[in-house]
């Protein structure tokens, strides 16, 4: 740092003061005049991360960014995972005197309250981790919203799993728990307390936080404090100290590091994964639960988009939330089946209900801000619109449940969370104009009549403005300047204005103050006593409407916890009107769910394609599974037929019944399961340095590794990304662990028709070995072939397919004709000689035999096509090679033979 304390300016002695007193990872944001300035390091790492200009005075370096633009640099610098504190002038700045100055709020990028950054339908969670013994705690906290919830997780894969599904913007870690930053991949070097470690790999940053904060010395009472309790109990968290440890340390973070107003926390609700259907990222991202795979893609290709007809941004949040975490519970998705079911019945209260509904807005970030202190006299208004709309929701709400009292269980408790506040209701009615201005400190908030004294000191100015009038009036008579004006500014006050052709007119009493390009501006003594008058009742006025509005925000956190419930209901109901709305509208129905492992689906759609897809009618499929005898479904056919699309679809509607929404199906019977895992397509993780490959097969470890019975396992072109023998091999040997270890519900798309030799009892399917394995059974999804064409017809039909179809699925492509005509003689080469499927099966489950001959015992080529017909396998490869990368099939003439 440049500089010795000698040597320092007052003002900057006061900026010391001030940075030494805050977290050492905030970036010290130093209010000067119209800007705010940046210091020293801050100003360096400043400068860089807003690529603004780094200047230095007296060799100290400075970076300045525009007061009235501080919230689009503060944004960058929090999207940058850096923590911001504001520094403002608490006093009006004198001449020759040193201003004061405080941190008004710390900012941190999990923590901070600004709607530009916030997504309406989002969550924006700070995160903390802890452990104790073998046990996981992890808490998530949206300040914006008040949301607060803990649970406790027994595995690794699993919290890391519920991690990814909650996105925290960032996440505190015990800073000396070194197996905690090593599973989180944050380093184990050791760092100063409390700062970055790294990043998560879905983007959040990773804080090291005093251990000591986490600690059951500590942690309990932090908590304790907060919600002034005397036991912990009453939450769940009974003996809990890994999730007591990541609470309290949360909870002592915003409170005494970030220095937060928190008493909007009021509640912390104790959940456990079990309760829930898993659903990890992975499985998330590949059905494009909220997020489209490809970020191009329309908002409206996730399920998200596809099932989204809330009306408020907490409705949508919601909704995000059963989504990615649906009930594992028969009674708990009977009872939200049941609810929107009563509403599909009666009809048209649903419209009318979801109007009004709508009004409600976000009530939940409303009172978020008013309680943060952020809030302004508009959030009041919104409070009182929503306040506004609770009495006909409710009367609407009994209605609907009259209609069928014996399943409205659900919509009752929820009707009753809707709590009306007249009194409340009646107070903002009374106080608050209808659009007041958004500064609080320049009036403009309060209604007539609600205070008699600030209608008494508004009198006083109005009086006075008349006054100026009338005064305007009286010195055009008197001086006969017919163009004579009363005007105002903010640094002379009121003057008269005179043009320049009446100048010589002007009264001796005048005094001049200021020229302007017209003409000139006087006061006059009488004048300059009125004024005082006026700007004193003004600011009397607007001191008063300030204090006023702070009572009022004082009345509504007086009935902060009942409005969070009202929030809470409203957002609920919100999700479930939306599943009767969509329901309704597309003809969905409503699938039996019970515990004894069955899937049965009738006619049913994908529920994205079935909206989006305007290129041909969705073909509606079959999907039936139990543990018995169709425990694994193998689907075949060629490429474009629609296999990927097939298990997709039939996942979604899994979880879709889970979450107690409707299904796009004719019938369908969907029982509960406990995770569902996914391995699709071909994506590369290249930020974490992974072939496709190796991704493909760490996602199948993962899959063979953590899948129970209960599971439900679909799987895309397992094997695709190795050579076909390598392929097939592992694809076949991944089916007989899922059937003899694991025993979940597999869909299993391959183009590897080969595989359908594992095919139990279906009628049509062609095997050779007669090994097959009981609970499998074959399906392919139809093609006819027509005049060289082939033509897809969307449908899943018992059986295999002994075919590919893949030179006809290039033809459509476009791929040239001789290279196709070049294809098919190839082919029929190759088909000619099959595979020994016999002894595949015979070796099974230890040894492959038929592939276990090695590859690189390269095998004499020959030319002689009676030769080829009985070629091994690995042979048989080996020519395909040279067949595809020479172009021709080497005759007896060029046979180069090593
Ligand atoms: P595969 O995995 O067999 O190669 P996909 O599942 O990717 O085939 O399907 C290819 C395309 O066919 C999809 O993009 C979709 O547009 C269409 N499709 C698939 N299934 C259906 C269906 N049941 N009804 C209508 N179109 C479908
Ligand atoms: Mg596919």
């Amino acid at each position: 740092m440049a500089g010795s304390e000698s040597t320092l300016t007052p003002m900057m002695a006061q900026y010391r003061r001030i940075k030494s007193e805050l977290p050492k990872d905030a970036l010290l944001l130093f209010r000067l005049g119209d800007f705010y300035e940046m210091f020293f390091e801050d100003a360096q790492q400043g400068a860089q991360l807003l690529n603004v200009a780094l200047t230095s005075r007296n060799g100290i370096p400075m970076c300045g960014i525009p007061h009235h633009a501080v919230n689009s640099y503060v944004g960058r610098l929090l999207k940058a995972g850096r923590k911001v504190a504001l520094c403002d002038q608490t006093e009006e700045a004198k001449p020759g005197k040193l201003v004061q100055r405080e941190v008004t709020s710390i900012l941190s990028p999990g923590t901070h309250l600004d709607d530009r950054l916030l997504v309406a339908d989002r969550n924006n969670f700070l995160a903390a981790i802890h452990s104790v013994g073998a046990a996981f705690g992890l808490t998530v906290v949206d300040l914006s919203t008040g949301d607060f919830r803990v649970t406790e997780i027994g595995d690794e894969r699993a919290v890391l799993g519920e991690l990814d599904r909650l996105r925290p913007a960032e996440l505190l870690v015990p800073v000396g728990n070194a197996s905690l930053r090593r599973l989180l991949g944050v380093g184990e070097e050791t760092v100063d307390i409390t700062g970055p470690l790294g990043r998560l790999s879905a983007g959040g940053i990773v804080i090291g936080y005093d251990d000591w904060t986490f600690q059951a010395e500590t942690a309990p009472f932090t908590l304790k404090e907060h919600f002034k309790v005397v036991t912990l109990d009453g939450f769940g968290l009974r003996d809990r100290l890994a999730a007591t440890g990541a609470a309290g340390a949360a909870l002592h973070y915003l409170g005494q590091h970030l220095r937060r107003d928190l008493a909007h926390l009021t509640r912390l609700t104790f959940y456990q994964v079990t309760d829930y259907l898993v659903l990890d990222q992975i499985c998330l991202r590949n059905l494009e639960i909220l997020e489209p795979l490809h970020a191009d893609s329309a908002r409206a290709t996730t399920l998200f988009g596809a099932m989204n007809r809330t009306v408020t941004p907490m409705g949508g949040r919601r909704l995000r939330d059963w989504l990615t975490q649906p009930l594992a519970s028969v009674d708990r998705i009977r009872a939200r089946q049941d609810a929107s079911e009563v509403w599909m019945r009666s009809g048209h209260p649903l419209d009318e209900f979801r109007t009004d509904l709508r009004e409600m807005r976000d009530l939940e970030r409303t009172l978020g801000r008013i309680s943060l202190g952020s809030g302004n006299a508009r959030d009041l208004v919104s409070l009182r619109d929503a306040l506004l709309r609770i009495p006909g929701l409710r009367q609407s709400l009994e209605s609907t449940i009259d209609s069928d009292p014996d399943r409205a269980g659900l919509l009752r408790d929820l009707a009753s969370g809707l709590q009306p506040l007249p009194e409340l209701l009646d107070l903002l009615e009374r106080a608050v104009v209808d659009e007041p201005s958004l500064a609080l400190k320049e009036g403009g908030i309060i209604r007539e009549g609600y205070s008699p004294e600030l209608d008494e000191i508004r009198g006083a100015a109005s009086g006075g403005k008349e006054w100026l009038a009338k005064l305007q009036q009286d010195e055009i008579t008197r001086t006969g300047i017919p163009n004579l004006k009363v005007g105002f500014n903010s640094v002379f006050g009121y003057f008269l204005e005179v043009t320049k052709t009446h100048l010589s007119k002007v009264p001796a009493d005048y005094i001049r103050k200021q020229t302007v390009a017209s003409g000139e501006r006087f006061i006059t003594q009488e004048l300059k006593a009125m004024e005082q008058k006026i700007l004193g009742a003004e600011d009397l006025g607007s001191k008063l409407e300030y204090e006023l509005f702070l009572e009022l925000r004082e009345r509504v956190l007086a009935s902060l916890k009942i409005c969070q419930d009202t929030a809470d209901a409203a957002s609920q109901l919100d999700v479930l009107a939306s599943f009767a709305d969509v329901a309704r509208l597309r003809g969905h129905c409503r699938p039996d769910v019970a515990d004894e492992g069955v899937i049965d689906i009738r006619e049913g759609r994908h529920p994205v394609l079935e909206i989006v897809s305007q290129a041909e009618r969705f073909v509606p499929n079959d999907c039936q599974l139990d543990w018995v005898t169709r425990q694994i479904m193998i689907i075949t056919g060629p490429n474009m037929a629609g296999k990927s699309t097939y298990i997709r679809q039939t996942a979604l509607l899994a979880i879709l019944a889970h979450t107690g929404a409707f299904l796009p199906a004719a019938s369908a019977r969907v029982d509960l399961m406990d995770r569902v895992f996914t391995r699709i397509g071909a994506s590369d993780d290249l930020a974490r340095g992974q072939s496709t490959f190796m991704v493909e097969m760490s996602e199948t470890a993962n899959i063979l590794n953590n899948a129970t019975r209960r599971s439900f396992v679909i799987l895309d072109e397992i094997g695709r990304g190795t050579s076909t023998f390598d392929g097939l091999s592992l694809a076949w040997s991944i089916v007989e662990h899922l059937h003899h270890q694991v025993g979940a519900k597999t869909l299993f798309a391959t183009h590897y028709h080969e595989l359908t030799e594992l095919g139990g009892s279906e009628l049509g399917s062609k095997t050779q070995s007669g090994c097959r394995l009981a609970r499998v059974t074959n399906h392919h999804v139809a093609v006819r072939e027509w005049n060289e064409q082939i033509i897809f017809l969307r449908k899943v039909l018992p059986g295999g397919t002994d075919k590919s179809y893949g030179i006809q699925v290039g033809r459509l492509a476009g791929v040239p004709r001789p290279v196709i005509d070049r294809a098919k003689t190839i082919l029929r080469i190759l088909e000619d000689t099959e595979l020994n499927l016999q002894a595949v099966m015979g070796g099974a489950p230890e040894g492959n035999a038929a592939f276990s001959k090695p590859i690189v015992n390269r095998p004499k080529r020959s030319s002689d096509r009676d030769r080829l017909r009985v070629l091994q396998p690995s042979e048989q490869f080996d020519l395909f090679r040279d067949l595809t990368k020479g172009g021709s099939v080497p005759d007896s003439g060029q046979a180069g033979s090593p």
